[in-house]
């Protein structure tokens, strides 16, 4: 865990991991526009996201579509600018809640899904940007497009189903060092022409500015442990 001294409420985490986010984007030797926090606020309620949105944030992951569902909609009366990033996995069932509720689909992960979701973001008229989800530890487990069949996939998901995809985002495995996982994303996302990465969580997100993530995903260092 990344230690985050002196800060013992929402507001002040997020602003001392803005900071840190600062000082390793002016690090890192790969030059890429500064990274985007996004804040992992699944499992918290409606109350603890409003702590956040108060102190100025507006980039949110959720990783369940039917949680999303009961906190979001309430959340967007109340806030403008809202841009709810979904980084779960997702069911071909769920695929039109999803196209409704979120602004970005980080885990495009399989054909089906590139199928549904296109045709459901035409039939709502919400294109949105995705990102196809990369299984760079090849876990029987972990949802993802193996590494060496991206290219092929990221190419189907533009010219079969007219999505537009913005980049790559892998979960390293829990028990390895996550480097090498950040360097092959970058790799990959280079070689189909991909700008951006999501890349880090909590306890590795520095590490994954300082291979070029331009997005991270950070939950329990701003809301706290999650109890489930
Ligand atoms: C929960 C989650 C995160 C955030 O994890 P923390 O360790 O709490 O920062 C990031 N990415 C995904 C895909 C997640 O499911």
């Amino acid at each position: 865990m990344t230690e985050v001294k002196h800060e013992n409420s929402v507001a002040g985490r997020l602003s001392a991991i803005l900071g840190e986010i600062n000082v390793a984007h002016r690090k890192s030797e790969i030059s890429t526009r500064k990274p985007e926090l996004i804040a992992v606020s699944k499992t918290k309620d409606a109350d603890t996201i409003s702590l956040a949105l108060n102190a100025g944030h507006r980039i949110f992951g959720e990783n369940r579509v039917q949680e999303a569902a009961s906190k979001w909609p309430g959340l967007r009366e109340r806030y403008d600018g809202i841009d709810l990033h979904l980084i779960g996995p997702l069911q071909s069932n769920k695929a039109a809640d999803a196209v409704a509720l979120f602004d970005v689909i980080q885990t495009v992960d399989r054909d089906k899904i590139a199928r549904v979701l296109s045709t459901e973001m035409i039939k709502q008229g919400r294109p949105m940007p995705v990102y196809v989800q990369v299984n760079t530890g090849l876990e029987a487990q972990k949802a993802g497009i193996n590494p060496q069949d991206v290219g092929e996939f990221v190419e189907r998901c533009r010219s079969d189903y007219a999505l537009s995809v913005r980049g790559l985002m892998c979960i390293p495995p829990i028990d390895e060092n996550p480097g090498p996982h950040f360097a092959l994303l970058r790799k990959l996302a280079l070689s189909s022409g991909l700008p951006e990465l999501s890349m880090g969580m909590s306890g590795d997100y520095v590490t994954a500015i300082s291979f070029g993530a331009t997005h991270v995903r950070v939950g329990s260092a701003i809301f706290g442990a999650r109890l489930v």
